[in-house]
């Protein structure tokens, strides 16, 4: 099942304790869901789970039945004549125009959550973190989306909002925030396994990026050795190592019988020790004899 899916099937798994909440919960289960009007009112969700809790929460909070359908998705309605009820309960008109958020609803300081789980029931979704950082609520109506922004805005939360294709999307982007959003709405446990994602992510990149560095070092060390070793070719065919200055000898032939280890190690072979930097100088030295060596064969041959 998909990070959403089990989200959505963990947001159903406990209730809120107080009827208010669970009254909240409804709420913005129809107010997600497809139509909160006289006209139509239903959701449509591919979880089971969640159509049986708008089911059991329609009955036990407004004494509504519902009907279902069952196709791709399954879409639990409400009956014709009860729609006025449902609507009537949560202080809204057939009349009205737009959907709106009527905060009255909210009775105790743990609606607003309940509202918000019950939204994200119907109408959210989040990525799977190994992918992607993104919840995002498509909200069915314009109005709406605007009081659900600022709602999130007043809970301390930066939403983003988007018309995409009609819809009103709110959506959040940053893993953290969203997070914090999961836990929330009471998803802790999605919420924990987005962080431990996250730290595994993070862990993979930065080994990837240190074997990327380890990798990069390993090719400079071997070229650096096989320019090395051509200039040791060099000076072997024009009088041998022994023909270089009193300090280059040692190295030269220590360089000759090791040309695949680092500068550093190099110097720890030498008698005495001598650091990385002392190394690359007399290796620099040893090069440019043998530059001039090739550049006087060159002279010779003209
Ligand atoms: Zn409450």
């Amino acid at each position: 099942m998909s990070f959403s899916g089990t989200t959505k099937q963990r947001l159903t798994d406990v209730l809120p304790g107080r009827k208010c909440c669970r009254a909240a919960l409804l709420y913005g289960m129809l107010q997600g869901g497809r139509g909160f009007s006289v006209r139509e009112m239903a959701i449509q969700t591919e979880y089971s789970e969640v159509a049986a809790l708008y089911t059991s929460l329609l009955d036990e909070v407004c004494g509504v039945r519902t009907l279902t359908e069952k196709g791709v998705f399954t879409i639990v309605s409400v009956r014709t004549d009860d729609r006025a009820k449902v609507l009537a309960f949560f202080g809204h008109t057939p009349q009205e125009l737009s959907v709106r958020l009527s905060r009255a609803n909210f009775h105790c300081d743990d609606c607003t959550a309940a509202y918000l789980r019950g939204l994200f029931l119907s109408c959210g979704a989040v990525s799977n973190p190994e992918t992607d950082y993104h919840l995002e609520f498509n909200v069915p109506s314009l109005t709406l989306s605007r009081d659900v922004l600022s709602l999130w805005e007043e809970l301390g939360y930066d939403a983003k909002s988007i018309r995409r294709k009609g819809d009103n999307v709110i959506y959040f982007k940053d893993s953290t925030v969203i997070e914090e959003c999961l836990t929330l709405m009471g998803a802790s446990a999605s919420a924990l396994e987005l962080m431990q994602i996250k730290m595994f992510k993070d862990l993979r990149n930065r080994t990837n990026r240190a074997a990327n560095c380890d990798m990069a070092n390993l090719s400079k060390v071997v070229a650096a050795g096989e320019e090395h070793r051509r200039a040791l070719e060099v000076i072997r065919t024009h009088g041998g190592f022994a023909s270089l200055p009193d300090d280059l000898q040692e190295l030269a032939q220590l360089r000759w019988d090791n040309p695949q280890i680092s500068l550093r190690d190099l110097g720890e072979l030498l008698d005495p020790p001598l650091t990385r930097s002392g190394v690359n100088h007399r290796l620099k030295r040893i090069c440019d004899i043998a530059t001039r060596m090739k550049a006087e064969d060159a002279a010779l041959r003209t």
